[in-house]
């Protein structure tokens, strides 16, 4: 008797597909199937006696790829709690747990990589100078042996010339193994009450689930409790799970725990090749990793041997997929945990409020860190006024006069625009016109560096025009400011000073950012200017001043998360500073120095100030007190989307357990050439909502056609 298989495919359906096999294969093994004209790769999920397809229109896989399940029972449970809570297809959500390479189909079995060395010979005979491509092959190599996608970024066209080295026997080819070990020299530091109390509550559980929440200011130590949580879970043989914002991952961070642990270390982020994610997963899947770290997706990577389950800076919104299979990595960790019987800690300065709530019922315990390791301070907070200081540029006298008092006592200075790009508006001076992205409806931002206009909406790019495209007029001034425009600004006001810029264009190239960050630690910068990149997570000892230019549209925002999100960002920005020997001071340049949210900022701490943003969600029924869908449809003329919802609305059944809210026009109506348009669903209860969504999605399913794209975003973060 054969039975069917039911297979997980890469495809946007809601559905396992059917193929009839006489043998049994494991759940989580990979099978080659027939697929309409072609063939897919496809992950058992399931098998079944009978299928509902006429036995005719049954297939048999082509060929078993895995003789062992590659996902195993733990991930697989995990994968289909997460495509039934987030309402997604559960081929992709089980494919999105899978390396590229894996999802082709390539063997599961750590494969070593070429690289480039330099041999004893070519190490004292460099090539002549004439041979220019060589010789430069031979400048990269003698810092370190290089493989084939690092010398592609470096050195377009390389291979001829390697060639040629080989040849001379001045290179050769090693196959190198992507996973190192740690050195594992530096002993632990001594604890202070609080981190001991902290390891110590979570040290007497090791075998069970308990979500921690790791509540410490800004430079309390959490990476310490977190190294020697470790510590201890590798002694007991098991594997730790490290997650970090997808910034935060800098040489910085990993030396930590390269210094501190003898033990094979692997990277998971996209910042990796293929063959590197390829490899660091099926070590960790199969037990020889014993540290895992890696950015949201890296939640999905099997373990032989999961002990414990660590996920720095929490409130990141790195943490949350936005597009696509949209989920919540701090949530599905806690899942995880639950599933392994492992502890989750989740450690943060500045939690989401859903974590501080669930703290708060005990749900998670709340470990506290309440002051700085080392008896360092926290900084202190003020406000700069910037009105009537007729600024010509976004720096304001006074904060220029603190700026270089720090610097002359040869500190280091930080400061703060969450703006890229030279200015956001490149204005006609004759009519006032604008340009604007026709995709997306919004003003260019003009990049002066590139010289560029480009959408930061959507990306799109081009050349700034040299005359207004509406008048003629010759005179486009630029207005407002982006880090480029102050960075400018900057070098003009203290030429004997080094400004160093970190925002996404500067570092866009590989290495860029570590290549910055050791500028900054070096000492060879002295001034500071970024974005957010710069806010998170590092530790700068000589920075002692920040300041924060300008935050003023962030009060205005109408978002319910905007109050938390902008507290976060200015305490996470201030914890910069002040984290060695001298107290920091922090500076926020501001027209509304009397905004109450200001006021609050500098008279509270975040755990103050966040119980208040608690009490407020609890009253307007936002989450964690009610929960939040929200069902976003986009299409390419101006009222499909629109319409679309609308005729879901009046077709869905009401429910006095649920609230809905729209259907409205996205708060970015446009974006890349869709009009776009959001409903909204909350309620008090997850149940309903869910049942909501089920009945939704089985109208679009059947009623939207092909010009309408739509997606489901459970708890959502960002409502546009
Ligand atoms: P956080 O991650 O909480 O912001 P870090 O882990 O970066 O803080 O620690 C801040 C600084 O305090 C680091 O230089 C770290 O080495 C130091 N530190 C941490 N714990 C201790 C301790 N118990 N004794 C002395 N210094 C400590
Ligand atoms: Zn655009």
């Amino acid at each position: 008797m054969s039975g069917i298989l039911k297979v997980a495919l890469d495809l946007p359906l809601r559905t396992l597909f059917d193929y009839r096999c006489d043998q049994p294969i494991a759940v989580g093994c990979r099978v080659e199937v027939p697929f309409g004209r072609g063939k897919k790769i496809g992950l058992v999920a399931g098998s079944a006696p009978h299928s509902d397809l006429p036995a005719d229109k049954l297939k048999s896989p082509l060929r078993v790829i895995d003789d062992r399940p590659l996902l195993n029972t733990e991930i697989t449970e995990l994968l289909n709690w997460a495509s039934r809570y987030y309402h997604h297809p559960i081929g992709e959500v089980w494919f999105s747990a899978l390396p590229t390479r894996l999802r082709q189909g390539q063997p599961a079995t750590p494969h070593p990589e070429e690289r480039w060395r330099l041999t004893e010979l070519g190490e004292h005979n460099p090539p002549e100078q004439r041979a220019k491509k060589q010789h430069a092959i031979h400048n990269q190599l003698k810092a370190a042996a290089k493989t084939a996608s690092q010398l592609d970024d470096e050195l377009p066209n390389w291979r001829p010339a390697m060639r040629t080295l080989i040849e001379k026997q001045l290179v050769e080819v090693e196959q190198h193994f992507d996973s190192w070990s740690g050195k594992g020299d530096e002993p632990p530091l001594t604890l202070n009450n609080d981190q001991q109390k902290a390891v110590d509550s979570v040290a007497e559980g090791l075998d069970r689930f308990q979500p921690f929440l790791l509540d410490g200011v800004t430079g309390s130590g959490k990476t310490e409790v977190y190294l020697q949580l470790v510590n201890k879970v590798l002694n007991r043989g098991k594997q730790a799970l490290v997650l970090v914002p997808e910034i935060g991952l800098t040489t910085q961070t990993i030396d930590r725990f390269r210094q501190r642990f003898a033990v094979p270390i692997v990277l998971l982020h996209s910042g990796l090749t293929d063959l590197q994610r390829h490899n660091a997963w099926l070590l960790a899947a199969n037990g020889d990793a014993k540290i895992i770290i890696g950015t949201r997706s890296a939640l999905f990577t099997p373990l032989a041997n999961g002990g414990i389950i660590i996920i720095d800076e929490e409130h990141d919104g790195s943490f949350k997929q936005q597009e696509g299979f949209r989920y919540s990595a701090r949530d599905l960790a806690a899942v995880r945990a639950r599933n392994l019987n492992i502890p989750l800690v989740l450690g943060s300065a500045t939690p989401m409020l859903e974590t501080l709530h669930a703290a708060n019922t005990g749900r998670y315990q709340h470990l506290k860190l309440p002051e700085r390791a080392g008896n360092r301070s926290m900084p202190k907070l003020e406000v700069v006024d910037a009105r009537h200081q007729r600024m010509r540029g976004m720096v304001s006298a006074s904060l220029r006069a603190e700026v270089r008092d720090h610097l002359q006592r040869g500190q280091q200075v930080l400061l703060f625009l969450n703006r890229r790009g030279y200015a956001p508006v490149q204005l006609c001076d004759d009519c006032g016109a604008v340009p604007e992205c026709s995709r997306c409806d919004t003003a260019f931002t003009y990049h002066q560096n590139r010289n560029l206009l480009v959408c930061h909406h959507c990306g799109s790019e081009r050349r700034p025009p040299s005359h207004c495209e509406s008048c003629n007029g010759e005179t486009l001034v630029p207005i407002g400011a982006g880090t480029e425009r102050v960075e400018e600004e900057l070098r003009q006001q203290f030429p004997d000073q080094t400004v160093l810029r970190i925002d996404r264009d500067s570092t866009r190239l590989k290495g860029a950012l570590d290549r910055h960050l050791e500028q900054v630690h070096s000492g060879e910068a002295q001034i500071l200017l970024g974005t957010q990149m710069l806010a998170k997570g590092h530790h700068f000892p000589n920075v002692t001043l920040v300041g924060i230019l300008d935050c003023d549209q962030a009060l205005f925002a109408t978002d319910f998360r905007a109050a938390e999100k902008l507290a976060q960002l200015i305490y996470q920005v201030a914890g910069r500073c002040g984290r060695g020997e001298e107290p920091g001071r922090v500076l926020i340049q501001t027209h509304q120095p009397h905004h109450p949210l200001w006021q609050q900022l500098l008279s509270k701490n975040y755990t103050q100030l966040a119980a208040e943003l608690l009490s407020e969600r609890e009253i307007t029924g936002f989450p964690p007190f009610q929960h939040l869908a929200l069902v976003r449809a986009e299409a390419t003329g101006p009222l499909k989307a629109m319409d679309c919802l609308t005729s879901l609305t009046q077709q869905l059944p009401g429910s006095t357990q649920i609230d809905t809210w729209g259907p409205v026009q996205a708060p970015r109506p446009k974006r890349a050439g869709h009009y776009r348009a959001q409903l909204l669903f909350q309620a008090t209860d997850r149940a309903p909502l869910h049942q909501q969504l089920h009945r939704a999605i089985a109208l679009l399913d059947t009623k939207t056609n092909r010009q309408i794209r739509w997606s489901i975003d459970v708890d959502p973060v960002d409502l546009y």
